[in-house]
């Protein structure tokens, strides 16, 4: 395959995928760690996602890694968030693991990654994200956090990784929402928060997706 009928096999794969990412955010989320992993500074550059579901983030990720070199880390206990359980607006039936009647997106992961070509690429982590952050140790080009939405995950997730982002690295946020009828707050919490310290600027913005460039 030439570099670009892989790039377009890359992202068909990954807009095929299971997932919560509308085409134009995934291609956007794509594009900013596709500048993350180039930057020079950072070679090599090391992509960190927080929330893997059933891969579709960690395909648009391994795709720019695949073209600079870098690698992603896509952390998930893969059981799902508060509103992926029954009884929840984002239950999906099929995904329960028969044997302990628990969600488990991590076959699902699995098999996408690996129809996708990227498993010399993304790296799946699974477990508790703070309880991962809590030993991580190397410099990230790129954080996306896309992992639990509430208060409480959420604002874990910014504190256990935002200070393994280097000084020039891109922060992502996913489900950020202005108007409180499209969606929870905690994401666009983090992200008010991130831009009012004068520790981010925002570079760009696709849907509920917020790109920022970390300044300090
Ligand atoms: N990025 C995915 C969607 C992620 S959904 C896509 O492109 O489709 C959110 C994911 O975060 C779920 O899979 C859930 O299991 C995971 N998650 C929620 N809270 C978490 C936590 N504290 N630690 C690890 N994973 C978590
Ligand atoms: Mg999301």
């Amino acid at each position: 395959m030439t570099t670009s009928n892989h790039h377009d096999h890359l992202i068909a794969s990954a807009r095929s995928a299971r997932g919560f990412m509308p085409d134009d955010e995934g291609y956007a989320l794509f594009e900013a760690a596709l500048a993350a992993g180039s930057a020079p500074a950072a070679q090599p550059a090391v992509l960190l996602e927080v929330g893997s579901w059933c891969g579709k983030s960690a395909t648009y990720l391994g795709a720019a890694a695949l073209e600079t070199g870098a690698t992603v880390i896509s952390v998930d206990h893969h059981h799902g968030s508060e509103e992926n359980q029954a009884g929840w607006d984002y239950f999906e039936a099929d995904l329960v693991d028969p044997t302990d009647g628990r969600l488990n997106t991590l076959p699902h992961f699995q098999r996408q990654i690996a129809s996708a070509g990227l498993e010399g690429v993304v790296v799946g982590v699974v477990g508790h994200s703070p309880a991962v952050a809590a030993w991580w140790r190397t410099p990230l080009s790129f954080l996306f956090i896309d992992g639990g939405h509430g208060e409480e995950p959420a604002w874990a997730d910014f504190r256990g990784w935002t200070p393994h982002l280097v000084v020039g690295g891109i922060l992502a946020i996913h489900d950020v929402f202005e108007n409180p009828a499209d969606g929870g707050r905690p994401p666009y919490d983090l992200y008010c928060h991130a831009t009012q310290s004068g520790d981010y600027t925002e570079v760009n913005a696709c849907g509920s997706l917020r790109v920022l460039k970390k300044l300090r």
